[in-house]
């Protein structure tokens, strides 16, 4: 059913064929180009009203109101669209069937999105949804919105050209992947509504055939009753535990000179992070400005919480005042923690868990997150690692590493590492269709970063970052240029007629 056969090595001059039982079927490039292109402004137009509805995944999960606005619009657009589309898991989840035969090709997309972060770092506000230079800009325009968008124009292009699928395609929109719990996927999984088969459109083409590990855990530090005079209080930081923090603060009780000459002294030795001091409640609010970025990259952003630590640490050290923030309170511990423990080091090395993979490269430590509540102060943490070493071994090593601070881990989501042979056919079938429409001969690809394909097994990423577009995800200035939206419908097309197969074919 899903054998082909191609008319001619370049499918730019010839025709994808498909055969269905004893039918051949011919289905030329322009003819999906020409679809796809009809297909542009409308998903166009839809993109620009997803990104702007706020789906935001937060701790408390504050946005699930717009999450079900969003995927009843999604739905509604499916059905004047011609699919048939519902919601499932407690409206966590939309499912599209292109028709309704059993699906034998499933799609993971997630209509959720990170945090926008500090609205000041957007040229354009993050739920704006506007079109300018030739992109839709916004929080989730690029994850993992633009992809629905690209994914559900496909199937109408599909439509549109009167092709009959040899099997039924299943899309399936979650709401929760930015968490890692992924609840949605869960009660989807125990409905039995997953196909077998299929890809998320979640990363990168090619496509993606390994993931890293990953683990969300939370280091806690507790007070077991206020100190009357701590000198550091109020740690916070970061919006998630798999973004890099763009801002930091802390109080501490200090002179606000000294503060300021430790803030130099650091800042001459590591001119990428920048320091802001107020005086406040006979101390000082300290704030330390990063770079934001992806988690799974941490030395592709400055983490201004790991570097406000540090700073504190050194001047406390330079200035003769040697373990003057060890009170032994909450906020003195999570700075030893993070100063010393994580410190520096994003490849591990200081809890004995770096290790390097021929091709999944190496683990790679993120501290997201730091929130001070009534109970203590709560670091966030989301560490990656290649195959070898599993989340079990770096759970243990968090946890030997805090216990002379008497801290504790929480490890609130867990995921071993993602390995699929990348000449597996099913792979090769996802390569060719993206070679056929991008002039790039690169190998299936290995990713830090953690997608829905590790939710059920028979799943790989495909799509939708390019070779060479360095799109900002989960960072500031989210956008998806069109011209990417275009070329993402048409693979996808191609992927659907190639790994489906045709039944019939109008001519
Ligand atoms: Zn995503």
């Amino acid at each position: 059913m899903k054998k082909f056969r191609w008319a001619s090595r370049c499918f730019w001059l010839g025709a994808l064929w498909l055969s269905f039982g004893n039918s051949v079927f011919a289905v030329d490039a322009i003819q999906i180009q020409a679809a796809t292109d009809r297909q542009l402004q409308p998903a166009i137009t839809a993109l620009q009203t997803w990104v702007a509805i706020p789906s935001v995944t937060d701790a408390t999960d504050s946005h699930r109101a717009d999450k079900t606005r969003l995927l009843l619009d999604i739905v509604a657009e499916a059905k004047r669209l011609g699919f048939q589309a519902r919601l499932v898991a407690d409206q966590q989840v939309a499912i599209i069937d292109f028709d309704q035969q059993e699906p034998v090709i499933g799609i993971l997309v997630h209509a959720d999105v990170v945090p926008a972060g500090e609205e000041a770092g957007w040229q354009h506000p993050p739920f704006s949804g506007l079109l300018v230079d030739g992109a839709v800009w916004g929080r989730g325009a690029a994850d993992d919105k633009g992809p629905i968008a690209a994914t559900l124009y496909a199937l109408a292009a599909i439509k549109e050209m009167g092709i009959k699928l040899a099997g039924g395609v299943r899309v399936i929109v979650g709401t929760s992947e930015e968490n890692m719990r992924w609840n949605d996927f869960v009660a989807v999984g125990k409905l039995g509504l997953v196909p077998a088969q299929g890809w998320t459109a979640d990363a990168a083409f090619p496509v993606v055939h390994a993931e890293k590990s990953f683990i969300n855990a939370v280091v806690s530090f507790t007070d077991s009753r206020p100190l009357s005079a701590p000198l550091l209080d109020d740690w916070a930081g970061g919006t998630a535990p798999n973004s890099i923090p763009a801002r930091a603060t802390v109080w501490v009780r200090r002179d606000g000179d000294l503060v300021a000459s430790w803030m130099t002294a650091y800042s001459e030795l590591n001119p990428r992070v920048g320091f802001a001091i107020e005086e406040k409640q006979d101390g000082v609010q300290v704030t330390a400005l990063g770079k934001a970025g992806h988690g799974s990259r941490p030395d592709s952003g400055v983490n201004a919480i790991t570097h406000l630590a540090r700073m504190l640490t050194a001047g406390a050290k330079g200035g003769n005042f040697a373990g003057s923030f060890t009170d032994g309170s909450a906020a003195g511990r999570t700075l030893q923690f993070l100063s010393k423990i994580i410190g520096g080091a994003t490849d591990g090395g200081s809890l004995g868990i770096d290790r390097t993979h021929s091709v999944m490269g190496s683990t790679t430590v993120n501290v997201g997150q730091v929130v001070t509540d009534s109970e203590g102060v709560h670091s966030y943490l989301n560490i990656r690692g290649p195959i070898g070493l599993s989340t079990a071994q770096i759970e243990a090593a968090l946890v030997e590493a805090v216990a002379p601070l008497s801290g504790r881990v929480d490890v609130v989501a867990a995921m071993d590492p993602l390995w699929v042979d990348p000449d597996d056919p099913f792979v090769q079938e996802l390569v060719s269709s993206y070679r056929r429409w991008v002039d790039d001969d690169r190998a299936p690809l290995s990713i830090g970063g953690t997608t829905y394909a590790k939710a059920f097994p028979g799943y790989v990423a495909f799509g939708m970052g390019f070779l060479d577009e360095h799109l900002p995800v989960h960072a500031p200035n989210e956008r998806l240029p069109v011209e990417l939206l275009q070329k993402g419908i048409a693979i996808y097309v191609d992927a659907i007629l190639t790994t489906v197969g045709v039944r019939e074919a109008s001519q």
